[in-house]
């Protein structure tokens, strides 16, 4: 297997060698143009992989970091301070990397690793079609039993990736009313016959994202490829969905942090009427308000952060996290942006890009009203009279 370029002795020096990456190849004014141009920055996203950013979970001895999901949490906030639609493109290739280097067969990890871990390929988890989002045991898209595999047809929207993508992971339903029992996961190649992709969807931000759909017409699948069978796949699902839950959390503080960021030093350069914005309480006290959730968000992110390290139910953490940094970053950017003046708004300032990740962060991976399932399914049994 090869190795990646880059190693790293802790989390610590993978995260010195992010922030160093951002510097240099997140510039706001990249990220801009990315969004402006609608482009998914496929050569950045491969000097990402060259620095190892596509493995921080892959085990050393299929080429990756090994450093465990916290450090890829801190990683995507430190790149998400810059530009969450890549930080978001980048990890979607990361934890198909990382599923198939712990559940794939050796055949599939030799096959998709080495691509995947060097930034040549792209790669995307599509559960979501035009017909259902939330509801995951509704997918329609079927998996047809034939002799030497599968038959796939189907279509699935608003995939991550989706535009460029190389891999798909793709759930589908092998029983027709067997609810989440039939579902197995596929591993589809965009270059075989039978895979037919969307053009790239228009939305209010985030296109470095690169969503999309796409049609499976007769595409057949050998057993090789069977990632999770029936019975299996939506589990795996439910299981990695805490952790993507509370690193967008972590996305979202990152994007805050950095309003907060620029609001401390818009107001310590900008007069009016005669004294420093800085030096105006109803502006500190706005900001001071800002840095409170900040911190709260950051909190709840830490508790589910920890529960999943150590293996604990996470379910409720990871809700309660993604919920509340999602709903404040929306909210507390808005407040940055009005703390900047007209300035707020410009271009080169990040933080409309920011306001639209914020909210797209509403969706993914579970939308806020989806959170609030969770969380309402046991308000009894968690405060329980004392
Ligand atoms: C930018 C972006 C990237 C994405 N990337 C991916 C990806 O890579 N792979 C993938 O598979 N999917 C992806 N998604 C899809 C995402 O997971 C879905 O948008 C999400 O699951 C919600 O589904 P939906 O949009 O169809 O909303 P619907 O399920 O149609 O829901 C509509 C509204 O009703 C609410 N609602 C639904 N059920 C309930 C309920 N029981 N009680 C109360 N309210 C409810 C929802 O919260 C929502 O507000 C992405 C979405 C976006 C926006």
């Amino acid at each position: 297997m090869p190795q990646p370029t880059t190693r790293y002795p802790n989390a610590d020096s993978l995260i010195d060698a992010a922030r160093s990456f951002r510097r240099r190849h997140l510039s706001n004014e990249q990220a801009a143009q990315w969004e402006n141009d609608r482009q998914v920055p496929l050569e950045v996203l491969r000097l990402a992989a060259g620095h190892g950013f596509t493995g921080v979970e892959v085990p050393l001895a299929h080429g990756g970091l090994d450093l465990g999901y916290r450090a890829k949490l801190r990683l995507v906030e430190e790149l998400s301070r810059t530009c969450m639609a890549f930080a978001f493109s980048l990890v979607n290739t990361h934890n198909v990397a990382a599923k198939i280097a712990h559940h794939g067969s050796s055949t599939q990890a030799e096959k998709y690793l080495p691509g995947l871990l060097a930034g040549e390929r792209i790669a995307a988890t599509a559960l979501t079609e035009p017909g259902t989002g939330s509801d995951l045991s509704a997918i329609a898209t079927s998996a047809q039993r034939v002799n030497d595999g599968w038959l796939l047809n189907g279509d699935k929207a608003w995939i991550t990736n989706a535009t460029v993508a190389d891999i798909f992971l793709v759930y589908a339903q092998t029983e027709p009313n067997s609810a989440t029992a039939g579902i197995g996961c596929f591993i589809v190649d965009a270059k075989r016959h039978g895979f037919h992709r969307h053009a790239a969807y228009s939305l209010l931000g985030g296109h470095a994202m690169g969503v999309s759909g796409f049609r499976l017409h007769d595409y057949h699948v050998d057993d090789s490829d069977l990632l999770y069978p029936p019975g299996s796949a939506f589990k795996s699902a439910l299981n990695s969905i805490n952790g993507a839950r509370t690193y967008v959390a972590a996305m979202c503080c990152g994007m805050l942090y950095t309003g907060l960021e620029l609001a401390l030093e818009y107001g310590s350069q900008r007069r009016t009427f005669g004294q420093l914005l800085s030096s105006r309480q109803g502006l500190n006290w706005l900001l001071a308000d800002v840095a409170t959730d900040y911190e709260a968000a950051r909190a709840l992110t830490e508790r589910a952060t920890v529960a999943i390290e150590t293996g604990e139910y996470a379910v409720l953490a990871a809700a309660h996290a993604k919920k509340f940094a999602t709903r404040t970053a929306v909210t507390r950017l808005a407040d940055c942006i009005q703390a900047m003046g007209a300035n707020g708004l410009l271009d080169e300032i990040p933080l409309g890009r920011h306001l639209a990740c914020a909210k797209i962060a509403h969706f993914v991976d579970g939308t806020t009203e989806i959170q609030n399932e969770r969380i309402a399914a046991t308000l009894h049994d968690t405060y329980r009279p004392l």
